[in-house]
Order: C-alpha cells, then sequence, then structure tokens
C-alpha cells in the first residue's frame, strides 16, 4: 500500500494535497474529505456509506495514526474519523472518476 510522503493542507484552495509514495499527486477538497467521513458518528452501522454534507468544513489539524491512517481535527471539534491509506486512496479514484464524468 502506498504511503503519504507530504501531506499539505492549501487553505486558500480548501483542499488537503497528498503526495504519496508512488508519486500520486491527489488533492482532496476538504468538503469532500469531511463528507466521506468514515466515523461510527458520521456513517452509522448501515454498511453503506453515505456523504455527509457539512457547511464549509476547516482542518484545524491532521494527525497521523500508527502508519497506516490520518486523522483530521476538523475546526467544529470533529476528530474521530480515521481515514487509513487505503481509504484515501479509494476517495481519490473516486474524485479522479467523478471529474472524468463532469468532463
Ligand atoms: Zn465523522
Amino acid at each position: 500500500m502506498p504511503i503519504p510522503r507530504l501531506i499539505i493542507p492549501v487553505e486558500e484552495d480548501q483542499l488537503l494535497r497528498i503526495l504519496w509514495d508512488d508519486d500520486l499527486l491527489a488533492d482532496y477538497p476538504l468538503s469532500y474529505l469531511r463528507g466521506w467521513c468514515p466515523c461510527a458518528a458520521c456513517q452509522g452501522h448501515s454498511g453503506e456509506r453515505h456523504f455527509i454534507k457539512a457547511d464549509n468544513p476547516q482542518l484545524s489539524a491532521i494527525n497521523m495514526v500508527g502508519n497506516y491512517a490520518l486523522s483530521p481535527r476538523w475546526t467544529d471539534g470533529h476528530e474521530t474519523g480515521i481515514y487509513t491509506f487505503e481509504y484515501l486512496r479509494t476517495l481519490s479514484e473516486q474524485l479522479a472518476s467523478e471529474n472524468a464524468a463532469k468532463g
């Protein structure tokens, strides 16, 4: 599994940029990242993932969890989302295909 080499919050563009060690450069809009928060509070236990719309989410910090995940803290205090590297890669593929669909 690729791991992040650089993690760069880009405040002016409201996104989190990750350079992976396989050279993929992925930009995650903050609203997208927050919307797909994988924590139980956001997702419940139905098994199906859904998007939680948040108004203008802002990062206050982002921490590594072991060597397998990132945990963002949001300015509204939400910090229970553990985004595994695998999940982040899934999100970046999902973003790329959504962008391709939009043209
Ligand atoms: Zn959450």
